[in-house]
């Protein structure tokens, strides 16, 4: 019984997976993701119902597009793997008791989703195009109002920290808007720490802790591995260009160390 439960989230999962792939690729050139026909990027021939299916017309297909014959990334496919495995461990996380469920871990469980959907999706553009969009940022904004919205309902104790984080929201937001008035490019600073707000409101302070612990060490060992294949510097913090998508290494430790801090919570392991 669990396990049909968890392989139908793994499907789920695959689902979100490749609607990643597909906001990552669209959000960035402003082409609706919701109704537009999915197409190849190469021939912009239209796909069809078996080509879209997540991972297997990726194996099927021979990883090439049926039409062109046009190598498809692998990135796309271990996206989607990979999401389905998150789901998967996500919800084993929560340790959920299918004789007895718990309303409130399966709505921790819907939240923490659509959050990991935002971190996904800003991580991903970040990682192709070094910016943050301002629609998902938007997107992770309204998710984290119902989010606190709903905790609210639980602890009311939580409002007054809640007020903060929104006042300062907002004053990063007049701040963006006042550097992008001016055109400067420092909007991706603002952008990252409208960002991390919506991290603090989702996160406990471990969370964030770790999550900073582990962005720190992974850019380090990144740099580190860049340096060691070609032998110069890449990190240029200069006036012209960030070069290293900080937004993705803190999306992706945040989804990591949420996981893993579920876990111990829920199994009761520290
Ligand atoms: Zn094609």
């Amino acid at each position: 019984m669990e396990a049909i439960i968890y392989v139908m989230i793994f499907f789920i999962g695959i689902y979100f997976g490749s609607f990643f792939t597909l906001a990552v690729y669209r959000i960035p050139k402003g082409e609706n993701i919701t109704y537009k026909h999915s197409y190849c990027p190469n021939c912009n021939h239209k796909l069809g119902i078996l080509d879209l299916v997540p991972v297997f017309s990726y194996l099927f297909l021979g990883a090439k597009c049926r039409y062109c014959k046009q190598k498809i990334r692998p990135r796309y496919f271990l996206l989607e793997i990979l999401s389905g495995i998150s789901f998967v461990l996500f919800a084993i996380s929560f340790n959920i008791n299918f004789l007895n469920i718990e309303i409130h871990k399966i709505v921790l469980l819907g939240l923490g989703i659509l959050y990991f959907s935002a971190l996904v999706i800003i991580a991903g553009i970040d990682k192709e195009k070094r910016e943050i969009q301002k629609s998902v940022l938007f997107y992770g904004l309204f998710v984290s109002v119902i989010y606190m919205i709903y905790s609210c309902t639980i602890n009311y104790n939580n409002v007054y920290a809640y007020v903060i984080y929104l006042a300062f929201i907002v004053a990063l937001l007049i701040l963006d808007n006042y550097f992008l008035k001016r055109k400067l490019k420092e909007s991706y600073l603002t952008q990252l720490l409208i960002l991390l707000v919506i991290m603090v409101i989702f996160s406990t302070e471990y969370v964030i802790i770790y999550t900073i612990i582990l962005t720190l060490l992974s850019i380090g060992i990144s740099i580190l591995i860049e340096k060691i294949k070609n032998h110069k510097p890449t990190v240029k913090i200069d006036n012209k260009q960030i070069k290293v998508p900080f937004a993705f290494y803190i999306c992706v430790s945040n989804i990591i160390v949420i996981i893993i801090t579920n876990f111990m919570y829920y199994f009761k392991l520290v």
